[in-house]
């Protein structure tokens, strides 16, 4: 039998981005807030074990699918977000305004707030400025893109982004987490919520377990926050989603090139710059990778050749945007690619290789598809309203679920726009209530 626990205003179930955008704005505003997380919250540490820990076990942080895809999320305090490369970009103004929702005063606060600017010079590695120099010879508006990155505390000859940076340079959103319980909030790692209680028709807690034990915590509203896997998992032990949760996931493909001119490379921060297509749906960007993960590639794709020459090869990494489809199983996660995808990443791959070729480089070869980007599993418009609210009264979703149409963005600063317009707008609806019940 759970064991009940104590009541709270509101519950968060994850503590990506979106999840701890939600907590952070509600703590603030004076809410009692409980955050579970199924994941630990040991210091980021910036090692390959930890990082395999969190985001490479099999069936937990990493997916693979019947085509031999790999998806990966990262199951830790701060999300994925502890993991990934730290690149920011605007949510898409006119796709949110095709679903009622204005995100400009959001994206406005996190400008103010949060660390989002290209990198200075000194921190653009040398493989990057050699294929920006290939990109531009190549024909493409190739730019800096924006990092999430303190340029005071980052190095040089450093690959432990896609690790978790262990020197508080790179943002992560382990830092609302903090920031929500320095105003109160309660988190409980290793919490893995199982179902929404639902009584009456409405949410009123949820079952987790703790520690190998199952509890229940009760409150007002619940907002799952689980990621784009995480959450329709919930909904749908709950009996609250129906069907299959189809999903994209943004697939990469990298494409790699030995050149002569650079010695003991392969130690700078990944996505220092890259040139987005919108139209087409392509992005490219330079992506150096820590030596174990670029072995990994190279061996995946039978260049054992090229497996000692990670500190003379530049990456590039193809994303594109892709169809919704496939389904997020109980235990497994699986989708293949739809044709327009494949042509996609064929045509993304051809620029990869005309920029590479333009950078000096030769041997050239690229990876078998991946992707780290699931979402739209459970979409505004069909799953939520535009308050990112489900049917079930008091129960709410914020995380890259939610987002509504095929995406081929960076999701970061989209959810915690999201995060923060939901986290104001509950805090909100509380304040008018308690307001009118002490009238
Ligand atoms: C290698 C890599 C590089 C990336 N680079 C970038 C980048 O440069 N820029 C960018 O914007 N994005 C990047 N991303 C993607 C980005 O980090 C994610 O899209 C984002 O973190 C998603 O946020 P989220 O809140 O939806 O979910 P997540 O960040 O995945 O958070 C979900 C949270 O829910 C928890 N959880 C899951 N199930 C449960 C449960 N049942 N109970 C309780 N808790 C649960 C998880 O442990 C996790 O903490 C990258 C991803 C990867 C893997």
């Amino acid at each position: 039998m759970p064991t009940p626990s104590s009541s709270f205003d509101a519950i968060v179930t994850g503590t990506g981005p979106g999840g701890a955008s939600v907590a952070r704005e509600l703590a603030r505003a004076g809410a009692r807030v409980l955050m579970l997380e199924a994941g630990g919250a040991a210091p980021l540490a910036g090692t390959l074990t930890q990082m395999a820990r969190m985001a490479a076990v099999p069936g937990k942080g990493a997916f693979l699918h019947r085509d031999l895809s790999l998806l990966v999320r990262a199951l830790t305090t701060g999300g994925t977000s502890t993991i990934n490369f730290a690149t920011s970009a605007p949510p898409p103004a006119t796709m949110f305004a095709r679903h009622g929702i204005d995100l400009a005063p959001a994206l406005a606060a996190w400008r103010a707030e949060l660390p989002m600017a290209p990198l200075p010079d000194d921190l653009v590695g040398p493989m990057a400025t050699r294929i920006t120099a290939g990109a531009r010879a190549h024909g493409l508006a190739w730019r800096k893109l924006d990092k999430m990155i303190r340029p005071s505390a980052c190095r040089t000859g450093c690959w432990r982004c896609v690790y978790g940076c262990p020197f508080g340079a790179k943002w992560t959103a382990r830092e609302l987490v903090d920031d929500a319980c320095a105003h109160g909030a309660r988190l409980v790692a290793d919490g893995h919520v199982t179902r929404v209680l639902v009584e009456d028709g409405l949410a009123v807690g949820v079952e987790a377990r703790v520690g190998g034990r199952m509890e229940t915590f009760r409150a007002g509203r619940v907002v799952l926050a689980a990621g784009g896997i995480g959450s329709p998992r919930i909904l749908r032990a709950s009996g609250l989603l129906e069907g299959p949760a189809p999903f994209f996931s943004d697939p990469v493909v990298a494409v790699m090139g030995t050149v002569d001119g650079i010695e003991g490379g392969g130690a700078e921060v990944p996505m220092a710059a890259g040139f987005y297509d919108p139209e087409a749906g392509i992005s490219l960007a330079d992506l150096t990778l820590p030596r174990p993960m670029y072995q990994a590639f190279a061996a995946q794709a039978g260049r054992i050749d090229r497996l000692l020459a990670h500190d003379r090869t530049l990456t590039i990494m193809v994303k594109i945007r892709d169809a919704i489809r496939g389904d997020v199983g109980p235990r497994w996660v699986d989708k293949t690619l739809a044709p327009e995808d494949r042509r996609r990443l064929a045509a993304g791959i051809t620029t990869a290789r005309g920029v590479l070729a333009a950078a000096g480089a030769r041997h050239v070869f690229a990876s078998h598809h991946f992707a780290a980007h699931p979402g739209g599993t459970v979409r505004i418009g069909e799953a939520l309203d535009a308050d990112l609210a489900t049917r079930t009264p008091g129960l709410y979703v914020c995380d890259a679920s939610v987002i509504p149409e095929p995406w081929g963005l960076p999701p970061t600063l989209t959810l915690l726009c999201l995060g923060w317009r939901l986290g104001r707008r509950l805090a909100q609806v509380s304040a008018s209530r308690e307001a009118s019940s002490s009238a």
